[in-house]
């Protein structure tokens, strides 16, 4: 055993209630791991109904202060805020690395992205400007205003554990909000320092709260009765479920759920440039991302030449624990052993499906020191039909599949028919072939010679189709919207009323 695979002591997590650290109290727990050593290395509560009604008072007690605080008096919390993400981003990346796998270049990377949507935050007063009409009617003006919904609820997935829930909280918040985040059971350690940080901040208690919990305290937050909106990042059953159940209780729910994005390669294509997007979008952090390509359409006779590229690549991906940023590394292990075991039976599928597994990632051998750890080599399937469920299934793993079609119009026609619509990316040197596939595809998010293309953080992210339920996108000024509620005024006041009262409707005549 070196030093990487010493025993470290399990820690206890805690909940996060009304500005500090609160011990779980149900008795249960889950067992947080390190994936790369394979090892447990914590535990963290799972919340009962009362644990969960705690969580709520305190967001629901925070409300009205904070509420009424100017929204320049958020954004400069935000700013500071801001300023001890930087300040911590080291910590904060290790923290996911340790209970992701993922490369802590990677992880480092999720800050960046996790700080800009706080930055976007910083802006909350331009965001939350509305339209006026002078003399909408004689006499008249009309005026709207965007107010808080009140108490939020999200639920986060595991694979992204600060920047999904900063999509969330800091945006609820930042729209005049209060928020209890029940963060992903497998990796749940950032958010409670992402909650510390914030009250560091100064933002007032119980207007960030942490719970953790299962699907038993997800259902009891989402149809508390004080709970008015939820937002939900998870698999599309669970997205499903939850949006189901939300807005069967009244709640405002945007929910966004799996994806099987595609990558299309024009004859025309630059393949040095689509080849680099491919391993970087399809293997990057072990697959393990709503943005991952998992199918490469190959159009015309672009399938061969792509796959010889392809292959030596795959075969060449290095794997290794994510917190060793010193090695030069493709990838981290998966989540963990039954994730890896799901993903292994999609291979088998594959492979007795009759699709052509061209490189093999079952059975390589993980890094030394490493060997509980839940690795997986990169595979690479050829000649991929729609009707196989490695096609039609999201893996979320280090596989990538090649489908080959004669055309645009069939490329598009593959994309289209898939259930799942998050993003799609197309690879060609031609302006018009961009310009009418960006017009026809039914994804929510498109890359024109990009990669996993997520919108910058004052755009806005999420999928068509079974990708997302609801109506609202995350972040951006979609989550403005979703984060308040519309009011129409108009407004007249006494000295044009000098007349008496009119039992007429209000009009232009
Ligand atoms: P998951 O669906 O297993 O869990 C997500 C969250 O839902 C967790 O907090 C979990 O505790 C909770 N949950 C699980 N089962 C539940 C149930 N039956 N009822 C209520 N709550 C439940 O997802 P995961 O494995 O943690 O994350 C990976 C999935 O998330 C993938 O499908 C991925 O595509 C998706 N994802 C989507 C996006 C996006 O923006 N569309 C982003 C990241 C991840």
């Amino acid at each position: 055993m070196n030093a990487a695979t010493q025993a470290a002591p399990a820690r206890e997590l805690n909940h996060f209630i009304d500005g500090r650290r609160v011990a779980g109290v149900s008795g249960r727990f889950n067992d947080v791991l390190d994936p790369a050593l394979g090892r447990v290395t914590g535990r963290v509560p799972v919340a009962n109904v009362d644990e969960v009604a705690a969580a709520v008072a305190a967001a629901k007690a925070a409300f009205p202060a904070w509420s009424e605080t100017p929204p320049l008096k958020r954004a400069r919390l935000m700013f500071k805020f801001k300023e001890l993400l930087e300040a911590h981003a080291d910590e904060l990346a290790e923290l996911i690395t340790r209970d992701h796998g993922k490369l802590l270049s990677d992880a480092k990377g999720e800050v960046v992205r996790g700080i800009e949507i706080v930055e976007l935050a910083c802006g909350i007063p331009s965001l939350l400007k509305t339209d006026f009409t002078d003399q909408s009617v004689a006499g008249m003006d009309a005026w709207n205003l965007r107010q808080p919904v009140g108490v939020a609820v999200g639920i986060t997935p595991f694979n992204f554990p600060m920047v999904v829930p900063c999509w969330m909280f800091v945006m609820a918040a930042a729209t005049g909000n209060t928020f209890v985040l029940k963060p992903s059971e497998r990796t749940p350690s950032a958010s409670i320092r992402l909650a510390e940080l914030f009250m560091e901040a100064g933002f007032p208690k119980g207007v960030f709260n942490v719970l953790h919990g299962n699907r038993h305290s997800v259902d009891a937050l989402i149809t508390h009765p004080d709970v008015a909106a939820v937002s939900a990042v998870a698999s599309t059953p669970v997205a499903e479920h939850i949006y189901g159940l939300g807005a069967g209780h009244g709640k405002r729910v945007q929910a966004l759920g799996s994806a099987k994005n595609h990558l299309v390669v024009m004859p025309d294509a630059n393949l040095d440039q689509a080849v680099e997007a491919l391993i970087n979008s399809a293997y990057g952090s072990a697959g393990e991302r709503c943005m991952a390509t998992s199918v490469a359409v190959a159009v015309g006779r672009t399938g061969d030449e792509l796959i010889a590229r392809l292959a030596p690549r795959v075969r060449a991906l290095r794997m290794g624990a994510g917190i060793n940023d010193k090695l030069d590394l493709d990838m981290g292990p998966l989540i963990n052993a039954a994730h890896h075991a799901k993903v292994t039976g999609y291979i088998e599928s594959g492979v007795a499906a009759g699709a052509k597994l061209v490189v093999d990632g079952r059975g390589v051998a993980p890094p030394t020191g490493y060997e509980e750890g839940f690795f997986m080599g990169g595979s690479l399937f050829d000649d991929v039909t729609a009707d196989m469920r490695i096609y039609r299934e999201e893996i979320f793993g280090p596989v990538l599949s090649v489908v080959r079609v004669p055309d645009l119009a069939s490329a598009i026609a593959l994309v289209n028919a898939h259930e799942l619509g998050n993003c799609v990316s197309l690879f060609t040197a031609d302006g018009a072939t961009a310009r009418a596939f960006t017009r026809q595809i039914q994804a929510g998010m498109v890359g024109i010679n990009v990669p996993s293309p997520v919108p910058s953080a004052w755009h806005s992210f999420g999928g068509w189709k079974r990708s997302l339920f609801g109506d609202h996108h995350a972040y951006g000024e979609e989550a403005v919207r979703f984060y308040t509620r519309y009011k129409s005024v108009m407004q007249r006041w006494p000295e044009s009323i000098d007349k008496g009262a009119e039992f007429a409707l209000p009009s232009s005549k």
